[in-house]
């Protein structure tokens, strides 16, 4: 029969249908799954060592001779070992293996092997325990370690790869068109897949793994920039250009520079015939908001109305205050819509929503709920974007006819990731901060000094000023690390002791959201003067008045979540300072206080975390990608694009005869996109 990267795996030798539902379990179904079934990792067995001079304690190879082993013995029940003795001229090596019936079988006395495996014993006596065996016949030097499931080990999955391998031989297709591979000097397809199983060098791996990180992010590329491209369909909210004095009089003070050009580039948007699909990011404290608040204004000075979700209910009621003030007198009604709110003020807000009396609705994600419809829904903005997924958004878009959309996002992307996390959307930065921001200044201490942090802190209170305590937990429970501090508890020991006599608040996220609102409110007035939260109070709040926070086990939060606690104060124009409680000195901690450059943070925070947790379990939507790794590939990241950009412009719909199979990679990426 013939064989192609589609052939059921079933057709392999020794895999059967107890053996074929494992491989299901790491999605690998066909020949050409398992093939791009990549290792994880290698052993490196490339410079064996002489037994005598092999460190105790550490993992390595040695090539020795076989001189004895010995037949089955049974410990117990169910449990077997056998024992073997090789040697390499410089020393003996004893050897144990468990239930390792097939493995010993195989071995030959006076053959020579490699034993990989961690070198114990004294200097009389060296021994391996379960040592990894490997024939040293061939060229390769590495050994692939694969992804796993429980019932396949590294050594089946390389045997059936082996075999697959020589089955498809010549008849792999390459996905690359012939120009791109000369362009970047890449090696074809058919090599990297054998190279990158069964590398017989580092540089063979190299140039492997170059070419599928190079066709994986390429492919992504292409396929993201045809997700844009879909896009350009009719909006359903068509719209004229507005002078914005009228918007520019609303507001308390003048626009920054680069809330200027933000909220140029959004309202030119407005007035294309296709729909808006723009982030905004800035840095905490930027002014997102007000670029928001523009487009709401002009989406209602063309008779749409606008929708604003966010992910918490304080910030919704927060962006309502906020956001009634500057619109009260414009003749825009700007309406709340939380799931806490009353039933009846709730169906009140649906009707009025209904009717068009609406211009401007702001709520959390009861915004998406069905009973809720818009009489012209024309703007869809979303806050703090990296809290909800692209199915969310969608959703809330598919409630009016293909309206705009605005996506304000804190979180601070690499420029160069920017295209891919946020695949299709345009991008305006604000990379300004309000006249007169003073820079937080930033302090790590040990638990020891807490003390006079507390004093620090007591003597702003005295002149007016108001404070955060953040710790990591709302509780302690049996569960918890003892050596966490939790809000209640921590927030009634400091009332009763360092800050007796203070007003001290606790807010945290089990709290009803009633009663956070309560408190919330009466922090913002300035009744509460301390106040000890979780990080519920991470997204968005904003009481320019409060000047300091102590952040307790500062060592459990990640960077870019502490950048964005920071943000809570430096919101007006006193010196800020944030301290950070940790009796770790780790780099991260250190990096945070150097710099307030959320760029630079979130760069180190990928850095350290990686793009999966940087940004949360598939939470953008995107195919998770099987060997690129994008904090380390930047440059090949950005080289992609590029090649992308400069194919897409040759032939656009990849139909020429040598783009065709690169379309058919592309449609694959595509649709899991939009499973994601
Ligand atoms: P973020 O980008 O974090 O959402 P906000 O929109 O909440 O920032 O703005 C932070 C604070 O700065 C708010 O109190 C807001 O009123 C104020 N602000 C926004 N733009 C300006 C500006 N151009 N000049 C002075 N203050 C501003
Ligand atoms: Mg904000």
């Amino acid at each position: 029969m013939e064989y192609s990267l589609d052939t059921d795996l079933r057709y392999l030798k020794g895999v059967g249908e107890k053996r074929a539902a494992l491989y299901g379990r790491l999605g690998v179904f066909t020949l050409g799954d398992l093939l791009r079934h990549y290792p994880r990792e290698y052993l490196d067995y490339s410079h064996p060592e002489p037994i005598s001079a092999a460190p105790f304690g550490e993992t390595c190879a040695v090539r020795a001779r076989l001189v004895s082993k010995s037949g089955e013995q049974r410990i117990r029940k169910g449990l077997s070992l056998f024992k073997a003795l090789a040697t390499d001229d410089t020393d003996d090596l004893y050897l144990t293996f468990f239930h390792a019936k097939y493995t010993v079988a195989q071995l030959k006395e006076e053959e020579e092997y490699i034993f990989y495996g961690r070198m114990e014993g004294k200097f009389t006596h060296r021994e391996m325990t379960a040592p990894l065996v490997l024939s040293p016949q061939g060229e390769e030097a590495f050994f692939p370690i694969y992804p796993l499931t429980e019932g396949l080990s590294s050594r089946a999955v390389s045997a059936s790869v082996r075999q697959a391998l020589t089955l498809l031989q010549g008849h792999i297709g390459e996905t690359l068109p012939p120009q791109l591979l000369a362009r970047f000097e890449l090696c074809g397809l058919e090599e990297a897949l054998r190279d990158v199983h069964f590398p017989p060098s580092q540089q063979a791996l190299d140039r492997a793994r170059r070419r599928l990180m190079f066709e994986e992010l390429f492919t992504l590329s292409l396929a993201l920039s045809q997700l844009k491209s879909n896009s350009h369909r009719q909006t359903g909210a068509p719209m004229s250009p507005v002078e914005l004095s009228g918007f520019l009089g609303l507001l308390p003070f003048s626009l920054t520079g680069a809330q200027r050009r933000a909220i140029e580039e959004t309202c030119a948007d407005l007035t294309r015939p296709s729909p808006m699909n723009r982030l905004i990011q800035g840095d905490v404290g930027s002014g997102k908001t007000m670029v928001a608040a523009a487009a709401i204004w002009f989406a209602a000075q063309n008779g749409y109305q606008s929708a604003l979700m966010v992910p918490t209910e304080i910030l919704a009621e927060q962006h309502y205050a906020t956001l009634a003030r500057l619109f009260h007198g414009s003749g825009l009604s700007v309406a709340l819509l939380t799931g806490s709110m009353p039933l009846r003020e709730k169906k009140l807000a649906r009707e009025r929503l209904a009717a068009g009396e609406t211009s401007l609705v702001i709520g959390t994600h009861a915004l998406i709920q069905e009973e809720v419809a818009f009489s012209r829904l024309g703007l869809v903005v979303t806050d703090e974007q990296h809290r909800f997924g692209v199915a969310q958004r969608t959703a809330l878009s598919q409630k009016g006819s293909a309206p705009h959309v605005l996506v304000l996002s804190a979180t601070p992307i690499p420029r160069t990731l920017a295209f891919i996390v946020y695949g299709d959307l345009d991008v305006s930065v604000i990379d300004e901060l309000p006249a007169g921001r003073l820079p937080v200044k930033t302090y790590l201490i040990d638990p020891a000094k807490r003390q006079r942090a507390c004093g620090f802190i007591r003597k702003y209170l005295d002149e007016g000023r108001q404070a955060y305590i953040v710790c990591p937990l709302v509780e302690q429970t049996e569960e918890s690390d003892p050596g966490l501090l939790a809000a209640e508890e921590y927030a009634e020991k400091l009332a009763a002791r360092e800050f007796s006599g203070y007003r001290v608040g606790v807010l945290h996220g089990r709290m009803k959201s009633a009663e956070k609102d309560r408190v919330m409110r009466r922090f913002a007035a300035g009744e509460i003067q301390l106040l000890v939260a979780t990080t519920v109070i991470e997204v968005g709040v904003d009481v320019p008045n409060a000047v300091v926070m102590m952040i307790e086990n500062a060592e459990r939060f990640g960077l870019s979540q502490l950048h964005q606690l920071r943000g809570r104060v430096g919101r007006g124009d006193v010196q800020s300072h944030c301290i950070l409680v940790s009796q770790s000195a780790a780099p991260r901690l250190r990096a945070i206080c150097r710099t307030t450059d959320g760029f630079a943070i979130a760069e180190e925070d990928l850095k350290l975390r990686g793009p999966g947790d940087f940004f949360g379990t598939r939470q953008h939507g995107l195919p998770l990608l099987k060997i690129a790794d994008m904090a380390g590939d930047v440059a090949l990241v950005k080289t992609t694009q590029e090649a992308a950009q400069w194919l897409l412009k040759e032939d656009p719909s990849l139909s020429r005869p040598e783009n065709r199979p690169l379309g058919a990679e592309v449609e694959r990426m595509l649709s899991q996109v939009s499973a994601g």
